[in-house]
């Protein structure tokens, strides 16, 4: 999933759109994955666990506006009312500013697919769990305007995946629920992060604009990081150690990407700090 193109506003909904009425016909064709599989994901805190080796994680913060009641309400349960928009927060897994996701095979096919590791939003892509389940056409419609007007999923295929404001896919349906349970199951976790961060040259930049505000986890975090991944205590250092590995082949790739440096320093700082606890 592209994250750095993640759909964050769309027309005000008015009434039922014509389009509601109209079934949304997908299939993905993963041979076109270059155009979806860009640097980074987002995953569900659960997956952190099966893939803290493969991936740098980071958490995204972006503002979304809701399009209707109903989308305020979900936003409500997702992320911090600020008045007009609302802030949620993602684990970023990857480098968004890349073309190509790590995971990505040389034949354009997902290598964590076939070991049952391919994250629950690169499962529901082109749609997006930040909306209801209601509004999808709108999401649709966008997304084919814009990042997916190159999608060959919609192209030529019958498959009805989503009716009448539901999912009517069962595997897109499993998908969309499971992320949405996931931003519950973060949600207070992202918003000490996001309190953390108040007042921060970043923080404020990112309220005066559009965009992403992207940051490491900072070492008080972690163990209510350790605990929302739901791993074992012994497994902790096996995270703490393959995630200073990812950061440094990704700092060794740019030693600008300031976003791994600080997660670099931070993982040292809570492996040093374990080490003086023993
Ligand atoms: S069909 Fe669409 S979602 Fe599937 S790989 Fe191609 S661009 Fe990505
Ligand atoms: S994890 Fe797999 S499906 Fe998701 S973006 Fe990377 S290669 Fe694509």
């Amino acid at each position: 999933m592209t994250y750095r193109n993640y759909p964050q506003s769309l027309p005000t909904q008015k009434g039922d759109s014509v389009s509601l009425k109209h079934p949304i016909n997908f299939k993905c064709a993963k041979k076109c994955a270059s155009l979806c599989c860009t640097g980074a994901t987002l995953l569900a805190a659960k997956e952190i666990k099966g893939l803290y080796k493969v991936f740098p994680i980071t958490v995204g913060f972006r503002k979304y506006t809701p399009v209707n009641e109903e989308h305020l309400l979900l936003l409500d349960d997702f992320g911090t009312n600020m008045g007009g928009f609302y802030i949620v927060g993602d684990f970023i897994a990857g480098n968004w500013r890349n073309n190509r996701c790590i995971a990505l095979s040389d034949n354009n096919t997902c290598s964590l697919h076939t070991a049952g590791l391919k994250p629950l939003q690169c499962s529901l892509v082109p749609f997006c769990a930040l909306y209801p389940e209601s509004i999808q056409h709108l999401i649709i419609e966008q997304q084919k305007r814009e990042t997916y007007s190159d999608c060959l999923g919609f192209k030529g295929n019958d498959e009805t995946v989503w009716q009448g404001g539901i999912f009517v896919n069962q595997a897109l349906k499993d998908a969309f629920v499971g992320y949405q349970r996931a931003l519950r199951e973060q949600k207070e976790f992202m918003q000490r992060l996001l309190r953390a961060m108040r007042g921060s040259d970043g923080y404020r930049a990112f309220l005066a604009g559009r965009g992403i505000l992207e940051t490491a986890i900072p070492v008080f975090l972690y163990n209510d990081l350790f605990m929302l991944i739901g791993i074992q205590e012994e497994e902790t250092s096996s995270l703490i150690e393959s995630q200073i590995r990812v950061m440094e082949d990704r700092t060794r790739e740019d030693k600008n990407e300031s976003v791994f440096n600080d997660a670099l320093r931070e993982l040292r700082k809570i492996k040093s700090l374990r080490s003086n606890d023993v």
